[in-house]
Protein backbone atom coordinates (compact mmCIF):
# COMPACT_ATOMS: atom_id res chain seq x y z
CA UNK A 1 0.00 0.00 0.00
CA UNK A 2 1.24 3.42 -1.04
CA UNK A 3 0.06 6.85 0.03
CA UNK A 4 1.12 8.66 -3.10
CA UNK A 5 2.00 6.89 -7.03
CA UNK A 6 2.24 7.93 -10.32
CA UNK A 7 -0.22 6.12 -12.95
CA UNK A 8 0.78 6.00 -16.53
CA UNK A 9 1.13 3.20 -19.32
CA UNK A 10 3.73 2.19 -19.91
CA UNK A 11 4.94 3.01 -16.78
CA UNK A 12 8.09 0.76 -15.31
CA UNK A 13 11.03 2.87 -16.66
CA UNK A 14 9.14 6.24 -14.56
CA UNK A 15 11.77 8.18 -12.67
CA UNK A 16 9.50 9.40 -10.54
CA UNK A 17 9.60 7.51 -7.67
CA UNK A 18 13.23 7.69 -7.31
CA UNK A 19 13.11 11.51 -7.26
CA UNK A 20 10.00 11.66 -5.10
CA UNK A 21 12.10 9.50 -2.70
CA UNK A 22 14.95 11.58 -2.98
CA UNK A 23 12.83 14.48 -2.30
CA UNK A 24 11.39 12.62 0.72
CA UNK A 25 15.17 11.81 2.45
CA UNK A 26 15.99 15.56 1.82
CA UNK A 27 13.03 16.78 3.28
CA UNK A 28 12.82 14.64 6.43
CA UNK A 29 9.11 13.23 5.14
CA UNK A 30 8.80 9.70 5.37
CA UNK A 31 6.92 8.58 2.22
CA UNK A 32 5.70 5.71 0.31
CA UNK A 33 5.46 6.17 -3.40
CA UNK A 34 4.53 3.42 -5.90
CA UNK A 35 4.42 3.13 -10.12
CA UNK A 36 1.16 1.82 -11.05
CA UNK A 37 -0.10 0.87 -14.23
CA UNK A 38 -2.91 2.21 -15.72
CA UNK A 39 -3.90 1.41 -19.30
CA UNK A 40 -6.25 3.98 -21.27
CA UNK A 41 -9.83 3.42 -19.93
CA UNK A 42 -8.70 2.07 -16.15
CA UNK A 43 -7.69 5.26 -14.43
CA UNK A 44 -10.51 5.89 -12.95
CA UNK A 45 -11.12 1.99 -11.00
CA UNK A 46 -7.27 2.14 -10.28
CA UNK A 47 -7.43 5.83 -8.81
CA UNK A 48 -10.64 4.52 -6.76
CA UNK A 49 -8.55 1.40 -5.47
CA UNK A 50 -5.54 3.53 -4.33
CA UNK A 51 -7.74 5.79 -2.42
CA UNK A 52 -9.62 3.20 -0.82
CA UNK A 53 -6.26 1.58 0.45
CA UNK A 54 -5.29 4.94 1.39
CA UNK A 55 -3.42 7.15 -1.43
CA UNK A 56 -3.39 10.80 -0.95
CA UNK A 57 -1.89 12.41 -3.68
CA UNK A 58 -1.31 10.73 -7.41
CA UNK A 59 1.17 11.73 -10.51
CA UNK A 60 -0.32 11.18 -13.59
CA UNK A 61 1.86 10.72 -16.77
CA UNK A 62 1.16 9.70 -20.82
CA UNK A 63 -1.14 9.10 -21.85
CA UNK A 64 -3.72 9.54 -18.99
CA UNK A 65 -3.84 13.41 -18.42
CA UNK A 66 -6.95 14.85 -20.21
CA UNK A 67 -8.37 11.41 -18.48
CA UNK A 68 -7.23 12.78 -14.75
CA UNK A 69 -8.77 16.06 -15.79
CA UNK A 70 -12.13 14.60 -16.53
CA UNK A 71 -11.84 13.18 -12.93
CA UNK A 72 -10.85 16.00 -10.97
CA UNK A 73 -14.35 17.73 -9.08
CA UNK A 74 -12.22 20.15 -8.30
CA UNK A 75 -9.22 22.24 -10.71
CA UNK A 76 -6.89 24.34 -10.37
CA UNK A 77 -6.42 27.72 -12.62
CA UNK A 78 -3.79 26.44 -14.68
CA UNK A 79 -5.23 22.78 -15.02
CA UNK A 80 -8.92 23.89 -16.22
CA UNK A 81 -6.34 26.35 -18.79
CA UNK A 82 -4.34 23.70 -20.22
CA UNK A 83 -7.05 21.17 -20.33
CA UNK A 84 -4.59 18.62 -18.60
CA UNK A 85 -3.81 17.29 -15.20
CA UNK A 86 -0.55 15.42 -13.75
CA UNK A 87 -0.88 15.78 -9.98
CA UNK A 88 -4.31 14.80 -8.35
CA UNK A 89 -4.88 15.30 -4.40
CA UNK A 90 -7.40 13.70 -2.52
CA UNK A 91 -10.08 15.53 -0.21
CA UNK A 92 -11.78 15.13 2.63
CA UNK A 93 -15.09 15.04 0.72
CA UNK A 94 -13.54 11.84 -0.93
CA UNK A 95 -13.08 13.69 -4.21
CA UNK A 96 -9.37 14.05 -5.87
CA UNK A 97 -8.33 17.74 -6.99
CA UNK A 98 -6.36 18.31 -10.15
CA UNK A 99 -3.59 20.12 -10.57
CA UNK A 100 -0.88 20.85 -13.65
CA UNK A 101 2.62 21.20 -12.95
CA UNK A 102 4.36 20.47 -15.86
CA UNK A 103 4.00 24.15 -17.15
CA UNK A 104 6.06 25.47 -14.29
CA UNK A 105 8.14 22.64 -14.51
CA UNK A 106 9.33 23.92 -17.97
CA UNK A 107 9.82 27.33 -17.44
CA UNK A 108 11.69 27.20 -14.30
CA UNK A 109 14.06 24.71 -15.86
CA UNK A 110 13.98 27.15 -18.67
CA UNK A 111 14.53 30.68 -16.84
CA UNK A 112 16.15 29.91 -13.62
CA UNK A 113 18.19 26.48 -14.16
CA UNK A 114 19.60 27.39 -17.75
CA UNK A 115 19.13 31.37 -17.03
CA UNK A 116 17.35 31.35 -20.44
CA UNK A 117 15.38 34.29 -21.73
CA UNK A 118 11.95 33.09 -23.19
CA UNK A 119 10.65 36.31 -23.78
CA UNK A 120 9.75 37.60 -27.55
CA UNK A 121 10.88 34.23 -29.18
CA UNK A 122 8.73 32.81 -31.74
CA UNK A 123 8.41 29.46 -31.16
CA UNK A 124 7.41 26.36 -32.38
CA UNK A 125 5.20 23.27 -29.70
CA UNK A 126 5.77 19.96 -31.75
CA UNK A 127 2.62 17.86 -30.58
CA UNK A 128 -0.92 18.57 -28.90
CA UNK A 129 -1.16 15.88 -25.84
CA UNK A 130 -1.53 16.58 -22.52
CA UNK A 131 2.27 17.82 -22.16
CA UNK A 132 1.80 20.59 -25.01
CA UNK A 133 -1.45 21.78 -23.79
CA UNK A 134 0.91 22.87 -20.79
CA UNK A 135 3.95 23.86 -22.59
CA UNK A 136 1.58 26.14 -24.59
CA UNK A 137 0.11 27.77 -21.84
CA UNK A 138 3.10 28.47 -20.04
CA UNK A 139 5.75 29.08 -22.33
CA UNK A 140 2.92 32.33 -23.12
CA UNK A 141 2.60 33.40 -19.96
CA UNK A 142 6.51 33.33 -20.22
CA UNK A 143 5.96 36.51 -22.20
CA UNK A 144 7.15 34.04 -25.94
CA UNK A 145 6.24 35.98 -29.42
CA UNK A 146 4.48 34.10 -32.05
CA UNK A 147 3.61 30.35 -31.07
CA UNK A 148 3.04 28.12 -33.84
CA UNK A 149 1.53 24.51 -33.24
CA UNK A 150 1.85 21.61 -35.45
CA UNK A 151 1.04 17.86 -34.45
CA UNK A 152 0.61 14.95 -36.49
CA UNK A 153 -3.05 15.27 -36.68
CA UNK A 154 -3.93 18.61 -37.17
CA UNK A 155 -7.46 18.83 -36.22
CA UNK A 156 -5.71 18.25 -31.94
CA UNK A 157 -3.51 21.52 -33.17
CA UNK A 158 -6.48 23.60 -34.20
CA UNK A 159 -8.50 22.40 -30.75
CA UNK A 160 -5.49 23.10 -28.97
CA UNK A 161 -5.24 26.15 -30.47
CA UNK A 162 -8.71 27.36 -30.43
CA UNK A 163 -8.75 26.45 -26.40
CA UNK A 164 -5.92 28.69 -25.56
CA UNK A 165 -8.10 31.68 -27.75
CA UNK A 166 -5.41 34.07 -28.78
CA UNK A 167 -5.31 34.69 -32.45
CA UNK A 168 -3.47 36.90 -32.44
CA UNK A 169 0.13 35.30 -30.53
CA UNK A 170 -0.99 31.62 -31.62
CA UNK A 171 -1.63 29.65 -35.01
CA UNK A 172 -1.20 26.22 -36.39
CA UNK A 173 0.54 24.65 -38.96
CA UNK A 174 0.14 21.02 -40.93
CA UNK A 175 3.73 19.32 -40.49
CA UNK A 176 4.54 18.91 -44.25
CA UNK A 177 4.10 22.50 -44.67
CA UNK A 178 6.60 23.28 -41.45
CA UNK A 179 10.26 23.70 -44.31
CA UNK A 180 8.00 27.18 -45.48
CA UNK A 181 6.97 28.28 -41.99
CA UNK A 182 9.97 30.59 -41.14
CA UNK A 183 12.59 29.94 -38.62
CA UNK A 184 12.26 29.89 -34.81
CA UNK A 185 14.13 30.87 -32.08
CA UNK A 186 12.42 28.09 -29.50
CA UNK A 187 11.66 24.43 -31.13
CA UNK A 188 9.72 22.30 -28.48
CA UNK A 189 9.29 18.81 -29.07
CA UNK A 190 6.28 17.65 -27.00
CA UNK A 191 5.62 14.80 -28.93
CA UNK A 192 5.84 11.87 -27.56
CA UNK A 193 7.73 10.06 -31.03
CA UNK A 194 11.44 9.36 -29.07
CA UNK A 195 9.80 7.01 -26.54
CA UNK A 196 8.34 4.90 -29.31
CA UNK A 197 11.38 5.61 -31.34
CA UNK A 198 9.62 6.73 -33.95
CA UNK A 199 11.72 9.46 -35.89
CA UNK A 200 10.29 12.82 -36.52
CA UNK A 201 10.53 14.26 -39.76
CA UNK A 202 11.92 17.81 -39.28
CA UNK A 203 13.61 20.29 -41.80
CA UNK A 204 16.78 22.13 -40.78
CA UNK A 205 16.10 25.42 -41.58
CA UNK A 206 12.80 26.10 -39.12
CA UNK A 207 15.96 26.13 -36.91
CA UNK A 208 16.93 30.17 -36.10
CA UNK A 209 20.64 30.81 -35.42
CA UNK A 210 21.12 30.20 -31.69
CA UNK A 211 17.93 28.80 -31.29
CA UNK A 212 17.24 26.71 -28.01
CA UNK A 213 15.79 23.49 -29.25
CA UNK A 214 14.04 21.74 -26.11
CA UNK A 215 12.75 18.27 -25.80
CA UNK A 216 10.56 17.18 -23.49
CA UNK A 217 11.66 13.20 -23.16
CA UNK A 218 15.10 12.54 -21.49
CA UNK A 219 17.46 9.97 -22.16
CA UNK A 220 17.44 7.96 -24.96
CA UNK A 221 13.90 8.78 -25.83
CA UNK A 222 15.80 12.50 -26.41
CA UNK A 223 18.63 11.51 -28.66
CA UNK A 224 16.88 11.72 -32.32
CA UNK A 225 15.45 15.22 -31.63
CA UNK A 226 18.61 16.43 -29.54
CA UNK A 227 21.35 15.27 -32.44
CA UNK A 228 18.77 17.01 -35.54
CA UNK A 229 19.36 20.07 -33.05
CA UNK A 230 23.03 19.79 -33.06
CA UNK A 231 23.00 18.93 -36.86
CA UNK A 232 20.98 21.77 -37.63
CA UNK A 233 23.38 24.18 -35.47
CA UNK A 234 20.65 25.63 -32.77
CA UNK A 235 22.51 27.47 -30.11
CA UNK A 236 21.26 24.92 -26.99
CA UNK A 237 19.80 21.68 -26.85
CA UNK A 238 18.27 20.34 -23.76
CA UNK A 239 16.32 17.07 -22.67
CA UNK A 240 13.19 17.34 -20.30
CA UNK A 241 15.04 15.79 -17.41
CA UNK A 242 15.38 19.22 -15.47
CA UNK A 243 11.61 19.80 -16.14
CA UNK A 244 10.85 16.37 -15.07
CA UNK A 245 12.68 16.83 -11.71
CA UNK A 246 10.86 20.59 -11.06
CA UNK A 247 7.10 19.35 -11.77
CA UNK A 248 8.11 16.62 -9.32
CA UNK A 249 8.93 19.70 -6.36
CA UNK A 250 5.83 21.42 -7.48
CA UNK A 251 3.81 18.43 -6.91
CA UNK A 252 5.82 17.63 -3.73
CA UNK A 253 5.08 21.17 -2.53
CA UNK A 254 1.55 20.47 -2.86
CA UNK A 255 1.42 17.42 -1.06
CA UNK A 256 3.61 18.14 1.74
CA UNK A 257 3.36 21.87 1.96
CA UNK A 258 7.49 22.18 1.47
CA UNK A 259 9.99 22.80 -1.79
CA UNK A 260 12.72 20.57 -1.99
CA UNK A 261 15.90 21.61 -3.63
CA UNK A 262 15.78 20.55 -6.99
CA UNK A 263 19.83 20.84 -8.13
CA UNK A 264 21.08 18.29 -5.88
CA UNK A 265 18.65 15.76 -7.33
CA UNK A 266 19.48 17.33 -11.19
CA UNK A 267 22.64 16.46 -10.37
CA UNK A 268 22.38 12.87 -9.33
CA UNK A 269 20.32 12.09 -12.45
CA UNK A 270 22.19 13.79 -14.72
CA UNK A 271 25.52 11.86 -14.02
CA UNK A 272 23.20 8.94 -15.00
CA UNK A 273 21.46 10.10 -18.11
CA UNK A 274 24.38 12.10 -19.98
CA UNK A 275 23.31 14.80 -22.67
CA UNK A 276 23.77 14.16 -26.02
CA UNK A 277 24.16 17.55 -27.24
CA UNK A 278 25.03 20.85 -25.92
CA UNK A 279 23.85 21.80 -22.10
P1 LIG B 1 0.26 12.30 -25.17
O1 LIG B 1 0.09 10.85 -25.44
O2 LIG B 1 -0.82 13.05 -24.51
O3 LIG B 1 0.58 13.06 -26.57
C1 LIG B 1 1.50 12.50 -27.47
C2 LIG B 1 1.78 13.51 -28.58
O4 LIG B 1 2.85 13.00 -29.40
C3 LIG B 1 0.59 13.75 -29.51
O5 LIG B 1 0.62 15.09 -29.95
C4 LIG B 1 0.91 12.79 -30.66
O6 LIG B 1 0.32 13.16 -31.89
C5 LIG B 1 2.41 12.95 -30.74
N1 LIG B 1 3.09 11.83 -31.40
C6 LIG B 1 3.20 10.57 -30.96
N2 LIG B 1 3.95 9.83 -31.82
C7 LIG B 1 4.31 10.67 -32.83
C8 LIG B 1 5.07 10.52 -34.02
N3 LIG B 1 5.61 9.35 -34.35
N4 LIG B 1 5.25 11.59 -34.81
C9 LIG B 1 4.71 12.78 -34.48
N5 LIG B 1 3.95 12.99 -33.38
C10 LIG B 1 3.76 11.94 -32.56
O7 LIG B 1 1.63 12.41 -24.34
P2 LIG B 1 2.09 13.59 -23.37
O8 LIG B 1 1.69 14.88 -23.98
O9 LIG B 1 1.67 13.29 -22.00
O10 LIG B 1 3.70 13.42 -23.41
C11 LIG B 1 4.44 13.81 -24.56
C12 LIG B 1 5.94 13.67 -24.27
O11 LIG B 1 6.33 14.60 -23.26
C13 LIG B 1 6.36 12.29 -23.77
O12 LIG B 1 7.61 11.97 -24.37
C14 LIG B 1 6.54 12.49 -22.28
O13 LIG B 1 7.47 11.61 -21.71
C15 LIG B 1 7.06 13.92 -22.25
N6 LIG B 1 6.80 14.58 -20.97
C16 LIG B 1 7.86 14.99 -20.22
C17 LIG B 1 7.64 15.66 -19.04
C18 LIG B 1 8.79 16.11 -18.23
O14 LIG B 1 8.58 16.50 -17.08
N7 LIG B 1 10.00 16.13 -18.78
C19 LIG B 1 6.30 15.92 -18.52
C20 LIG B 1 5.26 15.48 -19.41
C21 LIG B 1 5.52 14.82 -20.58
P3 LIG B 1 -1.20 12.69 -32.25
O15 LIG B 1 -2.09 13.70 -31.60
O16 LIG B 1 -1.22 12.74 -33.72
O17 LIG B 1 -1.37 11.31 -31.69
Amino acid sequence: MSDYAVFGHPIAHSLSPRIHALFGLQSGIPLNYAAIDAPPGALAASLAKFAADGGRGANITLPLKQDAFALSAELSDFARRAGAVNTLSWRDDGSWRGDNTDGTGLTRDLTERHQLDLRERRSLLLGAGGAARAAAHALLDAGIGELVIVNRSPERADALMDSIGNPARVRTRYWADLANCGNFSLVVNATSAGIAREKLALPFNIVAPRALCYDLSYGTAAFGFLAWARAARAGRALDGLGMLIEQAAESFQIWHGVRPQTDPVYAELRSELPLLASD
